[in-house]
Order: structure tokens, then sequence, then C-alpha cells
């Protein structure tokens, strides 16, 4: 069991069974496995909690229709996790349901052949008469000309990682958050110890694991590069859009092959629309785009013309990490997962999990963490395909609506709303700050955004973030210039998504929150 003082102390030195590089839902889930299989790990994340594609995603639970034409493979893995995580983290899923639809102009032999094409996965395709779809989902297009209906859903990435880590940690696991690996010793073809560095203090620790496992993302090459070794691996940028209110009861996709702008993802009040692939050298700078976000909204308003006329709170963009290259459409690099020991490039005890699925997390954490126990002689099986994931403090707050509901069915007098858009209540971010404090952690205004819906609403932070920041140095969060430099940060952050998707009024009322924001806190952002 590794002492929580130790990690306080500068130039500190740990010892694991295993070290995880990466704070997605790969590391994440992999950490819950390992613990549950009773096998000590540290997870370093160099920011926080799916700070890379896991919180850049469409947040859809694929039924593994999708796929059911290119990797029938993967559609088969999506189908079986998607059924599985309905059962085991149903706190994390909105069972929406899904459909295919085409439209007038698509393929029609693909569209005639993909029931048969699903149900080579076992993915079930039922089709659903014109009329009725259109009752279903009054804003599709009329030029409807055929639909499916499928077992997509919508789940909250953010809650499931956090529920993921929340429970690792229960069973023994650390997560050194703001800390990135550096450098790697090998001797003997064997990583030794690991240099990690924490970014916001700089301290420096060293671990000795006996396995190293790169659950890195997109950054999987640069992590295996520290190890000198070099990864066939292709960074593939999507870009997606939140719409203000929620445009459809089921997720809706494109009845086509693959392409750009094929789905709208309902989640709580919002909806989704995305996604793009953009081949980028380095992950750190993917950043949505205003002709990228034109595009999106040209290719899904052929779906759902509505999407050429309301607003949007904001874009973002994640990056996959897809395994294999290929000289043509990036669409081709298969959606699996890669799992690769580097015995073969004799670095022994380091293996990359990479690529896959957000609905895959699950299967790939299972693979890696069977193959870890095979490298250390342990005979411990999987249990997580049976012990359902527990709900968690850390990742309760992030579901949208729950905080109106509370604040509904009764509140104390003096909790007042402090982010509006969201109803996100001063008891909620107690809450959060509490519980980060009994993690050991220092809660930032970036922590609480996670943790919460606070900036994502319509006002993307433009209000809550400095009634939050006020309310962070009432409680003695911040004292000094922290609080104003934090408030600086998170509204650049929303910034970047919220610039592309403006124009109209809300382009008139971002520049008076600029303006605000200038004038009364001096900040330039
Ligand atoms: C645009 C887009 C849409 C998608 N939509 C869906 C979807 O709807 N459904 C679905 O099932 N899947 C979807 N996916 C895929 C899914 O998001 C990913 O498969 C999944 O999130 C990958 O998780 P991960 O943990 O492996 O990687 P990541 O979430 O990228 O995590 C890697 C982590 O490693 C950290 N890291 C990197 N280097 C270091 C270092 N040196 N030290 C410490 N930490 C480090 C990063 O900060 C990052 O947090 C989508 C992906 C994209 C990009």
């Amino acid at each position: 069991m590794i002492n929580m003082k130790i990690l306080q102390n500068r130039d500190s030195f740990l010892k694991t069974q295993v070290l995880i590089i990466g704070g997605g839902v790969t590391g994440t889930g992999l950490a819950r496995d390992l613990g549950l299989r009773g096998i000590s790990s540290i997870l370093v994340e160099k920011q926080d909690i799916n700070a890379g594609a896991s919180g850049g995603n469409h947040g859809l639970l694929h039924s593994g229709a999708r796929y059911a034409a290119s990797d029938s493979e993967a559609a088969a893995e999506c189908r079986e996790e998607g059924e599985l995580l309905k059962k085991l983290a149903p706190q994390c899923i909105e069972d929406t349901g899904g459909l295919f639809v085409a439209v007038k102009g698509d393929n029609e032999n693909y569209t005639a052949d993909f029931p048969g094409m699903c149900e080579k996965s076992g993915i079930k395709a039922d089709f659903i008469d014109i009329a009725e779809v259109l009752e279903m989902e009054p804003l599709l297009s009329p030029d409807i000309i055929a639909a499916y209906q499928v077992s997509d859903a919508s789940i909250d990435p953010f809650m499931l990682s956090l529920d993921n880590i929340s429970h690792a940690r229960d069973l023994g696991a650390v997560l050194m958050r703001y800390t990135k690996l550096e450098s790697f010793n090998i001797e003997n073809k064997k990583i030794k110890t690991a240099l990690v560095r924490n970014t916001v203090t700089g301290q420096e620790t060293i671990i000795e694991p006996e396995q190293v496992v790169s659950a890195a993302g997109a950054w999987a090459g640069i992590v295996a590069g520290l190890a000198g070794i070099k990864l066939d691996l292709v960074c593939s940028m999507g870009t997606l859009l939140v719409t203000q209110s929620r445009l459809a009861k089921k997720v809706i996709n494109r009845l086509r092959k693959a392409s750009d702008a094929d789905i709208l993802v309902p989640g709580g009040t919002v909806s989704i629309l995305g996604t793009t692939s953009v081949r980028i050298d380095d992950p750190d700078k993917c950043r949505p785009t205003i002709p990228e976000t034109d595009y999106i909204i040209e290719q899904g308003a052929a779906m759902i013309p509505a999407l050429e006329t309301t607003q949007y709170i904001r874009a973002y963009s994640g990056v996959r990490p897809l395994t294999g290259s290929s000289s043509g459409d990036d669409r081709n690099v298969s959606r699996g997962f890669a799992l690769i020991d580097h015995a073969k490039d004799r670095v022994e005890n380091l293996t990359t999990i990479s690529g896959g699925k957000l609905t895959t997390f699950r299967l790939m954490a299972e693979k890696t963490a069977d193959l870890i126990c095979r490298k250390m002689g342990i005979s411990k099986t999987c249990t997580t395909r049976t012990v359902p994931l527990p709900g968690s403090k850390e990742g309760r707050w992030t579901a949208p609506g729950l905080a109106p509901r509370m604040w509904m069915t009764g509140h104390k007098s003096d909790d007042i709303i402090l982010c509006e858009c969201e109803m996100v209540s001063k008891g909620i971010i107690d809450n959060i700050i509490k519980s980060c404090r009994q993690q050991g952690e220092v809660p930032t205004l970036k922590t609480v955004g996670i943790r919460s819906r606070i900036g994502k609403g319509p006002c993307q932070g433009g209000f809550c973030s400095a009634r939050i920041a006020a309310h962070m140095y009432d409680r003695e969060e911040f004292s000094g210039k922290k609080g104003l430099n934090e408030l600086r940060e998170f509204l650049n952050e929303r910034w970047r998504g919220k610039h592309p998707v403006l124009w109209g009024l809300p382009l008139e009322q971002a520049e008076l929150q600029e303006a605000l924001h200038c004038g009364f806190f001096g900040l330039e952002l």
C-alpha cells in the first residue's frame, strides 16, 4: 500500500506493480480491473481525468451498426460491450435507442444491404416505416427514404471515468493528476524506473514499476518513443458541435458508408453533432475551426434541416489514435484496438493499449490486464464482466439535469444557485471541493468543471465562473491572484469552443461578456 504522504514530498520514490500512463477511460478502466484482481497500480495523467479523446467524443454507446459494413469484428465488440455496459454501469447511460436513416441521393444498395451486414455481427436492425419514424423524430428531413431502429444509447464519458477511477482508488490504486511521464530508465531490456513530473508544482517522482502500460491514446507514439520504440499510429482529429437544446429523442445516424457529420447524439438537455476525420501531426494541437463547423452543419442538415438554424453552445475536438497507417481516408483505418507487447521491441515490461472505442474500453482493459497477469505470472481472472461499476461521489454531478432535479425536489434555504444555466448550487460546489480534499487533491475551477455541469450551458462559464471563483475565495480555496488566474484559464478554454459557433445574437452576447470580464476583473482574454 502506498502512503499518500510520500506523494507530497519532493523528489519522492514510489514502487508499484503496474504504472499506467493516461487517465482516459482506458487507463481508469484498467486501474479498476487490476484493482479487482488485487494488483496495485499508479495512474499518472498529465492533466485531469478525460483530458484526451475520452473527454472529446460523441458520447455514443455504439450498438455496432456503424461499423457493420467496414469492420465486422469491431461491430460485434461494440454490440457485446454496449449490452454489458447497459447492465453494469446504468448510471452513466441514457438508453435512448438509435435510428439509421437514409435521405434522397444516398446509396440505395448500401441501404438495402444494411440489415444483412448488421446481422453478420449479431446486431439487430429493425426496418421502420417512414411515417412512423417522422412521428417519432419530427425534426427529421421529409426526404428520408429508409429507416432502421438499432440499440444505440448515449453515455456520459466523464461519469464513466470518474466512477472507474473512484472504484480503483477504493481498491488501492493511486491517481496522480497533473503528472506527466517524462522519461524511462531502461536496464537489461526492462524499464527499471520512470521519471514523472507534477506539471503544476514541478515536483519530480521516480516510480519503480514491475510493468508499465501506456494508455496514452493519441500520445501513445510519444510515450513509446521515450522507450526508443517507433509506433505505427495515425492521429485523426474529429470535431463535434453541441446544440443549445435537445433536437432528438434517439441517436440519429446517417445510413451511408461512414462519413462526416453523420451522427446526432442526444444527451440530457442537448444534442451533439459530428464528427469529422482530419489527420494531424500533433495531438496537442487539436482545436475546432470555423470552416469545419460550417461544413458539419451543412452535412448534418441533410438529415435534420433544423441543424441549419438552431443555436449552438460550443464546438470541441478530440483525437483518435488509429493503429496501422493508411495513405487514403482515415475512416478506412480500423476502429478496433491494438494491444502491443513491447517485448518484441526489446522492452520486456512495456505494453501499449491503443485505438478502440469508448464503448469497448472495458474489453480493452480486460485484455490488457490479462496480458499483464501473464507477464507477471499471476493467475487472477477478470471480474469486470460481472461486477457492476459503483456510482461515485466524484462522478455524480456530471449528469445533465440532476442538479435542477435535486434543486426542485428540495434544497436548503441558504443553498443559492451559482450556475443558472445548469442550476448548479453552492452546496454541489462544496460537495465537489470536499470530495477533492478527501482524496488529497487541490480543487481548481477546472477540477470543479470536469466534475459538474458548470460552464457547460449557454453562457459557457461567462457568468458562473466568476461566481464560483468568488465562492472558492470565500471557502479559502483561493487567495491572492490564484482565482483570477484560474478564471482567465477557464474562460479561455471555454472560448476555444465557443468562438467557432458564434453569429447573430450569441456573438453580441459574447462581446458583452468579454467587456464585462475585461472591465470588472481586468482580464485580457
Ligand atoms: C471525435 C471523436 C469522437 C468519438 N466518438 C466516440 C463515440 O461516440 N463512441 C465511442 O465509443 N467512441 C468514440 N470515440 C473514441 C473514444 O473517444 C476513444 O476510443 C477513447 O476515449 C480513448 O480513450 P483512451 O483512454 O484510450 O485515450 P484518451 O482519452 O485520449 O486518454 C489518454 C490520456 O493520456 C494522457 N497522457 C498522454 N501522454 C501522457 C504522459 N506523457 N503522461 C501522462 N499522461 C499522458 C492524456 O492527457 C490523456 O488524458 C471518439 C473519438 C473521437 C476523437
